[in-house]
């Protein structure tokens, strides 16, 4: 794999350069879907090559964010909250100045979010740099936003999805499972066709422990904070959903069973609606003084808990923290035993 790229990685910068410098980044697509065929995946090598094939990060250790979930539920959304606070925490750590972010006049952006028409197409994106943040370890890692879409329109785009959401979970070192409303039945049995898949993919690639690290489910649009309240009833009612009673359906039962046994760590996060001006149709440009004050208190929580040096996790591979540049190799390998 050739390193010697001609755009330098230059994540280095005063904070005006890094704003400027930040807004000629876009999400580049990883992997895409051939709706045609539900078999056919493609791996994008230049994008993977964009993102990841530069000389200055090939040895640090990588950290992979992914949302994933159906279209049209805020997935996009939720990832400009991800990126607003990892760029304010990267310059500030790099100027040595205060962290904030957020403020009333802030804009997100980064990923699109589009209300209504045009149906997205089924695949990984990634951001297009990895943002750098220091661990509270010291070392620097690498993070990488990834954002899945699916649909579950009928079986062959159930198949492709499927497929999409094993290689995300497969890939990533938290996967955020967004949902609305609650967490249903067939989301959760979604998930175990989507662990089974990256089971598989394990048992060819190579052989690992636990297959997967952390899941969070995030509930958009929770509406029953009396009884779970948004600040600190995500894992409550997470413990609630999962529960496995004797008098539950053996189908019911073994589904929780498998998620509890492929993750090392299951979270959830309860989020309120985002207020009117967010939810309609058109006439959001994505400025935070718009987003109903609740959401954004809560989505800040949800993405510092997440997201702060003290609990960022480089991605594991049989058991190892692994860098940049074998991570290239991974998505590699893993793409492959996907594509048929
Ligand atoms: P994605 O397709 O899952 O990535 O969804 P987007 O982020 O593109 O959002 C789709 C639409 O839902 C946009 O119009 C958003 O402004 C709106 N939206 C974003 N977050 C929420 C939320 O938490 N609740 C509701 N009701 N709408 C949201
Ligand atoms: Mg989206």
């Amino acid at each position: 794999f050739d390193f010697d790229l001609t755009a330098p990685f230059v994540p280095e910068f005063s904070t005006r350069d890094q704003m400027e410098h930040r807004h000629k980044v876009f999400p580049v697509q990883l992997i895409a879907a051939n709706s045609n065929n539900p078999q056919a995946f493609r791996l994008n090598e230049n994008a993977l090559n964009a993102v990841l094939g530069h000389r200055e990060i090939a040895n640090k250790k990588i950290v992979i964010i992914s949302v994933a979930g159906a279209f049209r539920k805020g997935k996009s959304f939720l990832l400009n909250f991800f990126l607003e606070y990892l760029y304010a925490l990267q310059n500030a750590q790099q100027n040595d100045i205060k962290l904030e972010w957020l403020g009333d006049d802030t804009q997100l952006q980064g990923f699109h979010w589009r209300s209504g028409a045009k149906r997205d197409t089924v695949g990984i994106w990634l951001w297009g740099e990895p943002i750098m943040i220091e661990a509270a370890n010291g070392e620097k890692y690498a993070v990488v936003l990834m954002d899945t879409q699916g649909t579950f329109d009928n079986s062959s785009t159930l198949k492709q999805c499927t497929t999409i959401f094993g290689l995300s979970t497969l890939l990533s070192s938290l996967q955020c499972y967004n949902v609305v409303d609650n967490i249903p039945e067939d989301a959760l049995q979604h998930l175990t066709l989507f662990v089974e898949y990256g089971r598989l993919a394990l048992k060819e690639a190579q052989d690992f422990g636990k297959p997967f690290q952390q899941l969070t489910f995030v509930v958009r649009d929770f509406k029953s904070p009396e009884e779970f309240p948004y600040s600190d009833g995500g894992s409550k009612f997470l413990e609630q959903v999962l529960q496995v009673t004797p008098d539950q359906p053996e189908e019911l039962r073994v589904v929780r069973e498998q998620l509890k046994e492929c993750f090392d760590t299951l979270s959830c996060f309860l989020l309120p609606h985002p207020g009117y001006k967010v939810a309609e149709q058109g006439s959001f440009k994505g400025y935070v003084k718009d987003i109903r004050p609740l959401f954004r208190e809560e989505a800040k929580r949800m993405t510092t808990a997440l997201l702060n040096p003290q609990v960022l996790q480089p991605k594991l591979v049989n058991g190892k923290e692994i860098t940049c540049k074998k991570m290239i190799d991974y998505i590699r390998e893993f793409s492959r035993v996907f594509e048929n």
